[in-house]
Formats: C-alpha cells, structure tokens, sequence
C-alpha cells in the first residue's frame, strides 16, 4: 500500500478487455433495416421533459438514441415534452441542449417541441371525440380516482361517458375558449373501464390548466396530458423507434390504441430498463428537492450526478460514452456499481491528463545542507502514457511542502514514507532524510521537518539508483501557489439511498461528509494559469478538475475521481474466482 507506482496511473483492466456488452435493440433495429421496413429509414429521438436539468441515466438515453440513429445512417432528434407548463421552465431547455452538445450529439435543425403540436393534438383530441372515442367529463379529481377501481377491482364508467358527440365537441371548445374553471372538466379516452390494465381505463386526454407556459405563454388554457402527447409527437415527426424506459411498457397498449383509432404513423416502441446507480438518486423530483432544500449548491454541484454537476466535477465526455456502452441495454432493472463510472473515469484521464504535483495539506520540510537561495530546475514527465506530451521544468529549493500523511512520527509497521531518522525519495528530485522535528511549544503540533538531502541521489542522475521504499510528492515553497481544494464522497452513505428505517426518508441518508473544502492546498507553478474545466492528475491523489470560478489568483479545484481504483479491483477478484 505504501508505495504506489509515483505516477498512480491506473492498470488496464479487465473491464476495457471486454467487447460492449449486447444490446438487444441495436438488433431489433438491424432486423427492421433488413426487413425493409419504414422504408429502410431510422428515426429515433431523446424525449426530456424540460423540469429539471439531465443526468447520468439521460445519457444513456441519449447514447442510446443518437448512437443507434448514428450507426444506422439514420436521424435522431431532440424533442422536448413540454406538456406540463406548471413544472417547465426555460432554464431547463437550456440546460439540457447545453448539456446534449457536450455529450457529443448533434441534433442539427431538429429541435422540436410538444407544445409546437398543440393544435395538431387538439384536432387530433376533436378527431377522437367525432369517432365516439373519446368524451368530456365532469368528474372531479377525487371522483375519477373513485370510479377508477384498483387492480384488482374493474372500475365503474363516468355518468358522462355517454353524453353526446356534440355536447362533447361543444364542450371541449368551450373548455378550450376558458369557459371553465382549473380541474373543473377533462377529456377522457374512451376506452373499456374493466381493462385490466388501469392505463386503458377512460385515461384522461386534456385537463384544464391556467399556467404560463414557457413557450405557448396563455394561449392555452388546457394541456394534453404526456400520455396522449407523447405518442403522437412522435408520429407527427415520423419517428421509427420510439425507445422508452420500462415504465413505460403498461402505457404501450394506450399508445397503440391512439395510433390506431387516429390511423396516423405508428411507431414501434421499445422499452429498456433505465440506469441506477449505487449511492445515487436518479429521480428528477428528487434532484429537485436536493437543490431547492440546499442539500447541494445547485444542479451543477460537483456532487451531483447530472451532466453539469459531472462536468464540472471533472467528468469527461468520452468517460460517460464510455461508460453507457460499458453497462449495455437490458429488459431487466438492475443497479450499476457507481465504482464503474469511476472507472471509466479513469482510464480516460490516465490517458490524457498531464501530471502536476500538488499537496493537499501541506507540512513544511527545511532541507538543512540545501544552499540557502539555490534554485533548481528539475524535470518532469508531463503523462507517463503519452510521451508526446513531453515533460516541464519543477523548481526544487530549501524550503517544500510535502503532504502531513506522507510522515509520521511515531510510523507504524508498514509505513515507509517519511519518519524521524528515516528516507524517503522526493518525486524526480532527490533522496531526503528526517532529522528533525519543530513543534508549537503550545499546541504540539507539527510546524517544520527538518530534513537532509543526499546531493548524490538526483532522479535521473548515475548514482540515482540507491533504493528507498517510498517517493513522495511535494512542491516548493517559495514557487508554488495557494488553492483551494475540493474532496468528494458519495452523497448517499447507503448503496441504496432509499434502504431506511421506517419512519424517515432517503434523505436520512446524506452523506455529511460528502464534501471537504482544503483551504491551504498548495500547488505547481506550472498551475497558474489553469482555466476552468481544465483536468490535471495531481500525482499520488487522483484527478482534479479546475472550478468555474476559478481564477490565477484565486485557483479553485475539484477531485473528480481518486487514484485508487475499487471497479478494477473488483473485476480483478472475480476472474479469480
Ligand atoms: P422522472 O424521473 O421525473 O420520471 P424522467 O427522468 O423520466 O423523469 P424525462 O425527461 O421524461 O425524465 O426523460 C427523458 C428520457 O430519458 C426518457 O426517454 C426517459 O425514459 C429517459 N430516462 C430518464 N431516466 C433514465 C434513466 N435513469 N436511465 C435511462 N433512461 C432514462
Ligand atoms: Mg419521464
């Protein structure tokens, strides 16, 4: 444990090894495609509901979509399904094209939008209601919910399902023209109350809504329903797969069943079981309450698993491509190890992350046989898994920081790093030795090492080869910069956040400590003029990711991911098996 590999770089592992898994829907489409069927043409889209900002589970969604539109020379589109003016907002819409195109799609001139079809779904809606398919009722909220019967039960038809065609035509107007009150009226489908399937029992179509919609504003004061806009938004834009979370699968039949009395495209909707992931809530509405109730600074807290929080945490793009061809597409709900996503982290930075030292929680060394203003300029290798990146100069003096665990007084058994009268190597510089330790007099705390180093020992140098157990980072005092530093935890303690006692809720479950701010973290000079979004590998620590509201005189960072790799681990451990 102590000595790890000074460039901490992560070992391939098995995981890379394996093909990406199968995924049945890329097979379905193949056979369609082969079939002849739509005309050879694929058409897919990415559907959010613009009340929250994307995360982790949208993008395999996304991955899904885009990549299967990609791969079959085909088109995907981007729709928002903005039926619900009184959960929406513009901030959102926003957020999620941002966070799309960071992702690495494109949905080029086809940005659609739900409410663009608002009058198609109200002819649509009228259609029905001249086939005798569908009526307007007088049910309040709580009667409906009665006559709607349960599982087990069938439920009773509304005193109104037999009203009419032309009251309901007239009434569906009038609800439409404002005549009546928020909930005072609906349309429903109608369908067969007995249905076993509830989704089939006379569901609501259009309710009325006085909301402000951010996109419409007030020209409409009912709203379809997402049950009967989704279907046929995706019919209006020709879409061939409408791929769908699992869900979704007891929706189907009312879908098909729109499609078919409106005699309008149909398309195939398949469902797939949407991501979970350990110590993680992947719910929009608890997001939201995350955020509202300050859990977290905001969506975009490093923390949190939507793209902009991962994003600015130092999460990559190719790292979450990655991953969502990693976990694959299945018909069963499972939950994916959150070390998995890490993992895929990794291996991208390890690739592409230049190397700096950095210490965390500096201890000061004093190198008494150093010439007192000797500066030396020492080299060091920029990424030790791409040459091409090169190497930089590291000013090396009397006065260093190194990290307070690298050294231990009293050192346990096992421990090699720094300890009175012991060596230590100092990364592409020179072997040091302990002879001293200053303290406050008042507080017994550690203020300086005082050290010795052998002159002979230079990395690099012929007689570099004498051997200690341990090389150890550091920087130099007088040239390296103040930062602040951010370290995460999960932030959820539990695997499942949901697994409480009775009596409290998942948010019994944050993690306190998810979050701890280093104020006096102290960097390479190399570091200066690091810009936001930028990713480093601090040597020995992880990878860290500079904040957005970093600057050269104040620099912010963000571990996105320690070194250590549990997922490798891992896998490592089941193939012994
Ligand atoms: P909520 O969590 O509020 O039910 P949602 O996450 O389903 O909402 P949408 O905006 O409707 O939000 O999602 C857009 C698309 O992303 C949908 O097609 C949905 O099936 C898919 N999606 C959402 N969550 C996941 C997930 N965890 N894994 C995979 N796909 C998902
Ligand atoms: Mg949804």
């Amino acid at each position: 444990m102590e000595t790890e590999p000074p460039d901490g770089g992560a070992k391939p592992s098995a995981a890379s090894a394996e093909a990406a898994p199968s995924n049945f829907i890329r097979n379905i489409v193949a056979e369609d495609l082969k079939q002849g069927k739509n005309g050879g043409r694929v058409h897919t889209r990415f559907p959010p509901e613009p009340n929250g900002y994307l995360h982790i589970g949208h993008a395999k969604s996304i991955c899904l979509n885009f990549g299967l539109a990609a791969e079959f020379g085909g088109m995907s589109n981007l729709r928002f399904d903005d039926t619900n003016p009184s959960k929406e907002d513009i901030e959102y819409v926003a957020s999620i094209k941002e966070d799309v195109r960071w992702l690495g799609f494109d949905w080029d001139d086809r940005e659609f939008y739900a409410s663009d079809y608002f009058e198609s779904l109200y002819e649509f809606a009228v259609r029905l209601i001249r086939a005798g398919k569908a009526f307007v009722c007088d049910l309040s909220a709580d009667q409906m919910r009665e006559y709607r019967g349960t599982l087990t039960e069938p439920g009773k038809n509304s005193p109104y399902r037999n009203r009419s065609i032309e009251d309901s035509l007239d009434l569906f107007q009038r609800m439409r023209a404002g005549e009546f009150p928020d909930g005072s009226r609906t349309l429903r489908a109608k369908i067969d109350m007995a249905a076993p399937n509830i989704n089939l029992r006379d569901p609501v179509m259009y309710r009325v809504l006085r909301a402000t919609h951010h996109r419409t504003g007030d020209s409409w004061c009912i709203y379809p329903t997402y049950d009967f806009a989704h279907g046929q938004s995706d019919s209006i834009e020709g879409i061939t797969h409408s791929i769908c979370t699992l869900e979704f699968e007891d929706h189907r039949p009312l879908y098909d069943w729109f499609l078919d009395q409106l005699q309008i495209h149909h398309p195939q909707q398949i469902e797939f079981a949407r991501l979970n992931l350990t110590h993680t809530v992947l719910s929009k509405r608890k997001l939201l309450q995350l955020v509202q109730q300050k859990h977290v600074t905001g969506w975009d807290d490093p923390r949190m698993p939507t793209l902009a929080g991962m994003r600015r945490r130092g999460y990559t793009p190719e790292a979450i491509r990655d991953f969502c061809d990693r976990i694959g597409v299945a018909k069963r709900n499972s939950t994916v190890d959150i070390a998995m996503l890490e993992h895929c982290l990794r291996e991208d930075l390890n690739k592409r992350a230049p190397r700096v030292m950095a210490v965390l929680r500096p201890v000061k060394v004093v190198l008494e046989n150093y010439p007192e203003g000797q500066v030396e300029e020492l080299i060091a290798i920029n990424n030790p898994e791409d040459p091409a990146m090169g190497t930089r100069k590291v000013a090396f003096s009397r006065v260093l920081y190194i990290e307070q665990d690298d050294f231990r007084e009293e050192p346990p058994k096992g421990f090699f790093r720094l300890s009175p009268g012991k060596e230590a190597r100092l990364r592409y510089g020179y072997i040091i030795k302990c002879v001293g330790v200053e303290k406050d007099a008042a507080t017994g705390e550690i203020r300086e090492l005082r050290c010795t180093y052998d002159p002979d020992t230079k990395s690099g140098s012929s007689q570099s080869g004498r051997k200690v157990k341990a090389t150890i980072h550091w920087v130099s005092a007088e040239h390296a910069l103040g930062a602040q530093v951010r370290l995460y935890e999960h932030l959820f303690t539990k695997e499942d956040p949901d697994d409480v006692p009775s009596g409290t809720d998942w948010l019994a479950n944050i993690n306190s400590t998810s979050l701890e701010t280093l104020a006096d973290a102290r960097v390479e000079s190399v570091l200066a003029d690091a810009k936001p979004g930028q990713r480093y590998q601090f040597e020995r620590l992880g990878y860290f990711c500079v904040d957005e509201n970093s600057s050269a005189g104040a620099l912010v960072f963000n571990r996105a991911v320690s070194l250590r790799d549990t997922w490798a681990k891992l896998e490592q451990s089941k193939k012994r098996l």
